[in-house]
C-alpha cells in the first residue's frame, strides 16, 4: 500500500500468501488456516488468530499489513432495514457501503471507486466528482467489515454503491473471485450482481469472467435523446452499443439480465416512454427494475407520483416485460440508491 512497503493482506491471493509463508519456512497448511480466519471468521489482525503460534503471529505482523477500513460513521435507518457505513483511514473518508435486510437475508451494497467519473445528472456521486479507484482489498474490506460489525454472514452482494465497477474491472473481479473461494468466504456467484452504466467492452469480458454472477444495466431511458441528457456517458457508448453488449451477455451466459430504469418526473416516466422501453427490450430475457428517483440535496429532479410509477409498470406488463419496483431502503439515512456521497452527516449513532 501507499504508506507502507509491506504487502497488504487483503490485496494478496491465497497463492501469494502461501509463498510469503513458505519464504518464512512455514508449513503450507498455514496459508489456508490464516485465509479461513480472515474470510470465514472476519479476523482483522493476526493477533486474533489464536490457534497460530505466537511467534508466527508476530512474524506475520512484521511481514504483512493487516487492517480493516475504519468505520468512521455507522448509521441505521429508523426502520432498521438498512445500515450505512462510512469507511476511511485515519479519519479521512474514502467510501460508503450499505447492508440491507430483506426477507431472503442480508445484502451488501459496495462502492468500487472513491467518487465516480460517469457524472450521471441525478446521482449524488456527481457532486463529489471522481477521486480514484478502490483497490481489491478496499472492496473486500467493506464487505468483511460489515459482516464483522453485524456479526453475520452476508449472502448477497451488489455493486451498486459509488463508482462504476467496470471502470475498475480487475479490482471488482478480484474481489468477487476472492469472496467466491470455497476455502474462504464461499459466496455464491449467483448472488452477486454488478451494475453498470454501460461499458460494452467490459460487459463482454464479464460474460467470460463472471462465473455465474449477474449483470444489471442502468439504462434509465429508451432513446439516446433522453439518455444523453441524464447519463452523459451515453454520448460515448449510446444505447445501441450497450444493448448489444447486454444481449451478448444474456446469450453467452444463458442468464436473465436486469435493466435498471430510474424514474424522473416529467423526464422519462410517461406511458410513451414505457412503450418505447418495452419495444427496446422485446427481444431480450430481462427483468426491469424500476427505481423511483431518490432525492439528492442540491439536485433539482423530482420523484414521480405513485400513480405514474404504477402506470409505467402496467404498460411494461401489458407488453409482457417482466418488471419490479425497487423498494427503497435507507432513504432516511441517505443510504438509498444514488444517495451515497462519502460525507459525514450530522446524525451520528
Ligand atoms: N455505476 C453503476 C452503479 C451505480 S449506483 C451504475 O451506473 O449502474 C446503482 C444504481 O442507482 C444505478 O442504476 C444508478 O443509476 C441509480 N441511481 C443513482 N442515483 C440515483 C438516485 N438519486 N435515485 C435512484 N437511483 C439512483
Amino acid at each position: 500500500m501507499k504508506d507502507s512497503p509491506l504487502p497488504h493482506f487483503f490485496e494478496l491471493g491465497l497463492d501469494e500468501l502461501s509463498s510469503v509463508l513458505s519464504d518464512m519456512g512455514e508449513k503450507p497448511y498455514r496459508a489456508k488456516q490464516i485465509w479461513s480466519w480472515a474470510y470465514k471468521r472476519f479476523a482483522s489482525s493476526f493477533d486474533e488468530m489464536t490457534d497460530l503460534p505466537l511467534a508466527l503471529r508476530q512474524k506475520l505482523a512484521d511481514a504483512i499489513v493487516m487492517r480493516r477500513l475504519e468505520p468512521l460513521l455507522v448509521q441505521e435507518g429508523t426502520d432498521s432495514w438498512a445500515k450505512k457505513y462510512l469507511w476511511g483511514f485515519r479519519g479521512t473518508p474514502l467510501a460508503e457501503s450499505v447492508v440491507m435486510k430483506y426477507s431472503y437475508g442480508s445484502s451488501a451494497c459496495l462502492s468500487t471507486q472513491a467518487g465516480c467519473p460517469a457524472g450521471c445528472a441525478f446521482c449524488a456521486s456527481r457532486i463529489i466528482g471522481f477521486e480514484r479507484n478502490l483497490s481489491k482489498g478496499e472492496i473486500l474490506e467493506q464487505f468483511l467489515g460489515m459482516c464483522r460489525d453485524g456479526n453475520e454472514r452476508i449472502g448477497h452482494l451488489v455493486f451498486m454503491g459509488t463508482g462504476e465497477p467496470f471502470l475498475n474491472y480487475d479490482a471488482v473481479i478480484g474481489a468477487i473471485d476472492t469472496l467466491a473461494m470455497e476455502d474462504g468466504y464461499g459466496l455464491s456467484r449467483r448472488k452477486v450482481t454488478v451494475s453498470t452504466v454501460g461499458v460494452p467492452q467490459a460487459m463482454r469480458r464479464f460474460a467470460k469472467d463472471s462465473g455465474g454472477a449477474r449483470l444489471a444495466l442502468s439504462l434509465h431511458a429508451a432513446t439516446d435523446e433522453v439518455r444523453d441528457r441524464i447519463v452523459p456517458w451515453n454520448k460515448r457508448h449510446p444505447i445501441g452499443e450497450v444493448m448489444a453488449a447486454l444481449r451478448a451477455y444474456a446469450k453467452d451466459t444463458g442468464q436473465r439480465v436486469t435493466v435498471e430504469y430510474m424514474l424522473l418526473r416529467g423526464i422519462n416516466d410517461s406511458s410513451e416512454d414505457a412503450s418505447k422501453l418495452a419495444g427496446l427490450l422485446s427481444d431480450i430475457d430481462c427483468l426491469v427494475n424500476l427505481i423511483p428517483w431518490n432525492p439528492v440535496p442540491g439536485l433539482l429532479f423530482q420523484r414521480p407520483e405513485r400513480f405514474r410509477v404504477e402506470k409505467f409498470q402496467e404498460v411494461l406488463l401489458g407488453n409482457r416485460v417482466k418488471v419490479t419496483v425497487r423498494r427503497s431502503l435507507g432513504g432516511d439515512i441517505e443510504a438509498a440508491c444514488g444517495q451515497l456521497r462519502r460525507q459525514e452527516t450530522k446524525t451520528e449513532i
